[in-house]
């Protein structure tokens, strides 16, 4: 008998653990969509929405999976046979490439393991041999959540600048809105994409794009056919708050619940306890003996952790121990990397005690299915997440001594 009491551990890197506030405003009764109270939502959630993108520009709402933010990315912006650049990551930069191939784009993807980064020397390079400038767009995933590298997303952006080169700048923000630090504005990037159950908190089925002016003058002249994803119909009507088509009202309500709940918290907080979360899981992994797929520690995820088992080992046997004898989902190694690779999902509504369970549930279940490790890995986070847990007690004590000093 499978082990189903107490609570399901959902350690996927998305769909991640939705926080009871949220289900509880999704529960509430759907309401019209083309009436005042309907409107009201939304254009609160629109301007709300900028703050988490870290953007004065427009953000558009889809009913739909992050793959279809994806697609109205490259619909409203580029033309049949138009270059661009895109760098292997992992399997989700390979499967918007190859969304890109079928939707009639010559695509220039720049090879890795699967272990590194992009290069922004080599965008760079690849940009300044580009003189006519027949590469329109530059797209990069920004958290790959199949092999947990980090693109640098500042970094591309300045070779683009510093090779002069006028393409779109894309960022898939899927795995890390809500979880890492993102600046649409700053960091001069022209459409993000965005999911709704990753760092956001809530059920899959929200896509997201937000989108620069240069973006949307891009979609005047872009050629590709649209019809679902237009920006511009969407605009027209987002304008008086309302959607083209029938919105996913009820997780708009969710969407209100986690928005107001990472205000609560606030983004860097938010940001630190992902970065704290990463750090705890890699300590774990490495006391296990065993290793991560992102080879440099620069370019480490906050939201996911990826590890490979030893080659003799398969890791989804191992998934499978864990969950029938733990009821812990872990994901799954994608593409390339399936059977050798679990990953432990750390993002969105998720504690210290959360990840002490998650890794517990793995030590327990490394050792059940034979995947050879050293034990002490649960230990090594503990000891981090407590120095860390100190830090912030003696910061608070300072904080409340100065103020009463300055009082007296
Ligand atoms: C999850 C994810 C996707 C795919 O999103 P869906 O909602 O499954 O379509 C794309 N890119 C990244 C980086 C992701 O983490």
């Amino acid at each position: 008998m499978p082990n189903t009491s107490g609570r399901h551990f959902l350690q996927v890197p998305g769909p991640s653990n939705v926080p009871d506030r949220v289900l509880r405003a999704i529960a509430r009764p759907t309401i019209d969509h083309r009436g005042p109270e309907f409107a009201r939502l939304a254009l609160e959630l629109l301007e709300d929405l900028q703050a988490i993108f870290k953007t004065t520009s427009k953000i558009m709402i889809f009913p739909s999976s992050g793959t279809g933010a994806w697609e109205a990315a490259i619909v409203n912006t580029l033309s049949p046979g138009d270059k661009v650049l895109m760098f292997e990551t992992g399997q989700f930069a390979t499967l918007w490439k190859e969304m890109a191939v079928n939707l009639g784009l010559d695509v220039q993807f720049v090879a890795s393991d699967w272990r590194h980064a992009a290069d922004p020397g080599v965008v760079e390079s690849i940009l300044r041999e580009d003189s006519s400038h027949k590469i329109k767009a530059v797209g990069v995933v920004q958290n790959e959540t199949s092999s947990a590298v980090t693109n640098s997303v500042p970094a591309i952006r300045k070779a683009l600048d510093r090779a002069g080169h006028p393409a779109l700048l894309m960022v898939d923000t899927i795995s890390s809105l809500g979880s890492m630090d993102y600046r649409h504005d700053e960091w001069g990037v022209d459409v993000a994409i965005a999911g709704s159950q990753k760092g956001l908190m809530l059920p899959p089925g929200l896509g997201f794009n937000a989108v620069s002016e240069k973006a949307l003058a891009a979609s005047k002249s872009a050629r590709l056919p649209r019809s679902y994803w237009d920006w511009q119909a969407m605009l027209a009507q987002n304008k008086i708050g309302f959607f083209p088509y029938t919105p996913a009202t009820n997780l708009l309500f969710g969407l209100r619940e986690s928005l107001q709940m990472l205000r609560e918290e606030g983004l860097e907080n938010v940001f630190a306890r992902h970065a704290r979360h990463g750090e705890a899981a890699r300590r774990a992994v490495r006391a296990w003996g065993l290793e991560t797929v992102c080879a440099d520690p620069e370019r480490y995820s906050s939201s996911v952790t990826a590890v490979f088992v030893p080659p003799t080992s398969n890791a989804d046997e191992f998934r499978k121990a864990v969950l029938e004898n733990f009821n812990m989902s872990l994901g799954s190694g994608l593409g390339r990397l399936q059977g050798k690779v679990f990953r432990i999902g750390h993002l969105g509504d998720f504690n210290d005690l959360m990840l002490a369970g998650t890794l517990s549930g793995v030590e327990m279940g490394l050792a059940l299915a034979g995947v050879p490790h050293s034990r002490g890995g649960v230990a090594a986070a503990l000891e981090y997440l407590t120095e860390a847990a100190q830090e912030v007690q003696s910061q608070t004590l300072q904080a409340v001594l100065e103020t009463a000093s300055q009082a007296s």
